[in-house]
């Protein structure tokens, strides 16, 4: 039997995806974890994961380096997410992308007076398109991480990011005033391999999608 790879990326990806691979019978040999190896085996002899960086997911699936992948809505939405397959939502690794400002920053007056808004975020694509919707005019700064600083160091007015409790945002004295969207973790499929191998891969897939309705609230 072929191989089966699935792309995950270390970190809250992997973390919360476990489970769901336990009850989909999968469980990687070893401390996945802590491991540093790249390709793990796993309970499935057919069945190996490789560990990627998080926005690489839709690369390796789209691009047949992996069959499967777990990315999160952010990632897929900033990238286009043409080309893989994205038949079931995992549920997990759920947040929202926000536009957030320092604390007592008049967002709504920036916006009103229609002057140009330095925003900081990894997510240029997303953030052009939301502000273009909006009308208002931004100058974009690209970052890669820490999108918190940009406000407090004066980089930027605002920024676009990620928040699940606010924890970070609060303990920066940041808030949140505009939601783009909800993210969740989406399971991706190569479309070529599901076709050419269907019946190793649709039992898979159905078997996520069992496990993902499964999951407690
Ligand atoms: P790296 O840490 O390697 O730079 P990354 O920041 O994209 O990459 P993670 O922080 O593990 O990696 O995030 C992976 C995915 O988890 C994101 O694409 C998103 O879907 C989800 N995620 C990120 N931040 C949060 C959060 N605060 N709460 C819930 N899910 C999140
Ligand atoms: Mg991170």
């Amino acid at each position: 039997m072929a191989e089966i790879r699935i792309a995950l990326s270390k970190g809250r990806i992997l973390d919360e995806t476990m489970p769901l691979l336990a009850r989909v019978g999968i469980r990687p040999k070893g401390d996945a974890l802590r491991s540093r190896r790249l390709i793990l085996h796993t309970t499935r002899k057919d069945v190996r994961i490789v560990v990627v960086r998080a926005s690489d997911t839709p690369t390796y699936v789209q691009q047949g380096g992996a069959d499967l992948g777990v990315a999160g809505l952010d990632v897929l939405a900033e990238q286009g997410g043409d080309g893989a397959y994205q038949p079931v939502d995992l549920g997990i690794a759920r947040c929202r992308m926000v536009v957030a400002t320092r604390r007592g920053f008049d967002y709504a007056a920036a916006v009103r007076q229609g002057g140009r808004l330095r925003v900081a975020t990894k997510y240029v694509n997303l953030t052009r398109q939301h502000f273009a919707a909006k009308g208002v005019h931004v100058d974009l700064i690209r970052l890669y991480g820490s999108m918190e600083l940009a406000p407090l160091t004066g980089l930027a007015d605002a920024i676009v990011d990620l928040v699940a409790t606010g924890k970070t945002l609060r303990e920066n004295g940041l808030v949140a005033v505009e939601e783009l969207m909800p993210i969740s973790a989406r399971l991706i499929v190569n479309q070529a391999a599901l076709k050419r191998r269907r019946p190793e891969l649709q039992p898979l897939v159905e078997a996520f999608a069992r496990a993902a309705r499964s999951r407690r609230p």
